[in-house]
């Protein structure tokens, strides 16, 4: 099983638009080591052939571009006809609008993101009026036969983040997703939001290959430390990765070939390649992703 990065940073890329934090400036001026990141996607296949993405996002044209497996060149209908989400954020989901000119999209989401993309941003309802959309509901917890050599078990993920958008379910507002290809049994874990490492979720990751996980801050208080915001990493449904209840600390012992960050926000000292929080990293041998990165399992 193949497993692409697309995009690796959080909402609003890397650097974003409006922003001036260090990072984003040694982005833009090349004062630092780092690499510019588009809106966390990941595609995933068994084949080659089939590919599924995860979480469709507002840069979706140019990653298809960047990756000549997803382009249609030999008369296909299409390589990309399932999205799965793991919530209904905007930078996961913005990019179905501009997938309009499909033929057909499954889109795989719970009950509750259903709910928030049809009443709440209305999003698949715009979707819906120019290219038809099959909604696959995902039910945390069961096995699903994705087809093509791939099968999904997703996962709840509690969040207290403050809804937008009322009255969609609380439960399913944000999965994580295990899958598994079927003739290697080998499994990867993509969790790009998760506010709290619960005994119930760190379970999930049990056997798996791969762990794409949350990456978005390096610190709790990084943006309102910034001035950029007040609301914390886990106000926002982040773990935040320092700390003695953050990310690193529970997933550096973990017994998982690749360890992989993921949905990186522009504000996080991991970006720049010689910070003093990259090379902890490196040294607990936690990667950290880049657009295009693939990996193997
Ligand atoms: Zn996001
Ligand atoms: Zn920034």
């Amino acid at each position: 099983m193949w497993i692409r990065i697309l995009g690796s940073a959080a909402g609003g890329g890397f650097p974003q638009w409006n922003c001036a934090c260090p990072q984003c400036r040694a982005a833009r001026t090349g004062a630092r080591p780092c690499v510019p990141r588009s809106q966390s996607s990941i595609a995933v296949s068994a084949n080659r052939q089939e590919w599924f993405l995860l979480n469709a996002s507002p840069d979706v044209q140019r990653q298809v571009e960047s990756f000549p497996d997803l382009h249609n060149d030999d008369g296909s209908i299409g390589r990309l006809q399932s999205v799965l989400l793991t919530d209904s954020e905007l930078d996961h989901t913005a990019g179905l609008l501009l997938m309009r000119e499909g033929r057909e999209l499954q889109v795989h989401a719970t009950k509750s993101m259903y709910q928030t993309l049809n009443t709440g941003t209305g999003l698949l309802r715009i979707l819906g009026a120019y290219c038809p959309v099959t909604w696959k509901a995902v039910v945390p917890g069961v096995d699903v036969d994705l087809g093509e050599g791939l099968t999904y078990r997703a996962f709840n993920v509690p969040t207290t983040k403050a809804a937008r958008f009322e009255g969609a379910d609380n439960y399913g507002r944000v999965v994580g997703y295990r899958i598994t290809d079927t003739a290697t049994d080998r499994s990867i874990v993509y969790l790009p939001s998760v506010q709290q490492l619960t005994p119930q979720i760190l379970e999930e990751f049990a056997g798996c290959s791969a762990l794409l996980i949350d990456g978005t801050c390096w610190s709790d208080d990084e943006m309102p430390a910034l001035g950029l915001a007040g609301k914390t990493s886990r106000d926002m449904g982040h773990v935040p990765i320092s700390g003695p209840r953050g990310s690193l600390a529970l997933i550096s012992p973990l017994p998982i070939k690749r360890k992989i960050y993921v949905h990186i926000n522009n504000t996080n000292p991991i970006l720049l390649d010689d910070s003093p929080q990259r090379l902890q990293l490196e040294r607990q041998a936690v990667e950290v992703a880049t657009d295009g990165l693939e990996i193997e399992i």
